[in-house]
């Protein structure tokens, strides 16, 4: 990997530079700032905190722009608007790191915005949880760029190429700073081929700290789980969802429970030592399923979960829910990947939510809860609601709404399309 030099950012005040006048010039000096001009539009977006400028946004530039440097964009009066990380082969051309005053993006910089997003989860766990997310994409001013905690494994997602020139300065920091016994990588599949061709960097290598033997494990609210940090969905464990265990833990007592969509048996356990009479864990995958007996294994010191009994199907969801008509729970949690990867699956998504949360309304027991959850950002909060609702009411059955949630603190969402998570809570 090369090291990323230093760049800092000019004030501001001077007007678009021109492109050099000769290659020897060029070759010389280093290359100017890279500097954008953004349509009317765009400067609003950007004025109002938006952190993406999608390339059919950008009317002007000084030159051509490398993925990763930092582009500077510039108002209409030639006033400095933005800097963010510049991609030439993303739709979103600019991801922003910081909007307002002119300022040095340098080693710093880079620091205290480490200890910002660190120090927002100040005060949110207590040692019953060492497992949460200290650093979520933009909303936290690290566009395309996650960093989780698994006690003292840390986990770190780019999901954007601009973040590769930068992989290691970034990786030193949060090594100097947080101090973790190891640090892995993780890259989204779109970026890895990428990765490897300029950085010989890989998804699940491990940046820093010792070859890891099995799953490494940490706590949430005194439970613990296994986390498949080097080749898991997102980085191992569906860390997003812990407030709506707890709900469901705080509802399960004395209650048959099916957690359809199971991963890794999170919401399972959390019934379990929440009093659950016996739960089921219905994924299509035998690898959570699994992860879901090695994690019901390991909490077998609370008496709860020890007596629970823990039953493990692998189908998929919308058969098994089909067929076993026969079956009813008290509590049944959905809990589905993504319907709506893109906005053109929006509507099918919709529908399918609908269908999911019927089948499963058949399946409870007279007082029973439905907790249904998207995680589709195509899909709106309200949308999603409403087909849950429309899915209720249809059944003819009388019901109440408990509650709707949205993104758990140590995930906040500073913008629309980072809303993803929501859920609804209904009895029957
Ligand atoms: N509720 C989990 C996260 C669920 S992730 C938690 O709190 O950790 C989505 C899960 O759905 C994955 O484990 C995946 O294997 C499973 N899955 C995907 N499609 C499925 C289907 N058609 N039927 C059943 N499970 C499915």
């Amino acid at each position: 990997m090369k090291r990323q030099k230093k760049q800092t950012v000019d004030t501001g005040t001077q007007p678009l530079a021109t492109r050099a006048k000769s290659t020897l010039k060029r070759e010389l000096q280093p290359p100017a700032r890279l500097r954008l001009r953004v349509t009317a539009a765009a400067e609003t977006q950007l004025r109002a905190g938006h952190p993406w400028v999608y390339g059919d946004s950008v009317r002007e530039q000084n030159r051509d722009g490398a993925v990763g440097e930092l582009a500077v964009i510039y108002d209409r009066k030639d006033a400095f608007l933005a800097v963010g990380l510049f991609d030439p082969d993303s739709p979103i051309r600019v991801r922003i790191l910081h909007a307002g005053k002119p300022q040095a993006i340098d080693g710093a910089w880079w620091a205290a915005r480490l200890t910002q997003s660190v120090g927002r989860r100040g005060g949110l766990f207590d040692d019953r949880t060492n497992g949460y997310r200290l650093i979520n994409g933009e909303s936290d001013g690290w566009p395309g760029l996650v960093l989780d905690r698994y006690d003292q494994t840390l986990a770190l997602k780019l999901y954007t190429a601009a973040w590769l020139p930068r992989l290691e300065e970034i990786s030193h920091l949060i090594r100097a700073q947080l101090k973790p016994e190891r640090l892995v990588l993780r890259l989204s599949r779109n970026i890895q081929a990428l990765a490897r061709k300029t950085i010989s960097a890989e998804d699940g290598q491990i940046l820093y700290g010792n070859r890891l033997e099995a799953c490494p494990t940490f706590l949430e609210t005194g439970l613990r789980f296994e986390a498949d940090v080097c080749h898991g969905q997102k980085t191992g464990f569906f860390l997003d969802q812990r407030e709506n265990r707890r709900a469901v833990e705080s509802l399960a007592n004395g209650r048959t429970v099916l957690n359809a969509f199971s991963f890794s048996g999170g919401f399972s356990l959390y019934a379990a030592r929440g009093g659950a009479v016996s739960v089921t864990d219905l994924d299509i995958s035998e690898h959570a399923l699994a992860s879901a007996e090695r994690n019901f294994a390991l909490n077998r010191s609370h008496a709860r979960i020890a007596r629970c009994p823990h039953e493990r199907v692998q189908a998929d969801a919308f058969e098994w829910l089909t067929g076993n008509g026969q079956r009813a729970f008290d509590l049944i949690v959905l809990d589905p990947p993504s319907f709506a990867k893109r906005e053109v699956e929006r509507s099918g998504a919709i529908r399918a939510y609908e269908r999911l949360a019927a089948l499963a309304i058949q399946h409870l027991a007279r007082d029973g809860i439905l907790v249904a959850c998207s995680c589709s950002a195509h899909v709106t909060a309200e949308e999603f609601f409403a087909a849950v609702r429309q899915a209720a009411g249809k059944s003819a059955r009388p019901f109440q709404e408990i509650q709707t949630t949205h993104h758990a603190p140590d995930h906040p969402v500073k913008f629309k399309e980072a809303e993803y998570l929501k859920a609804i809570y209904l009895r029957f």
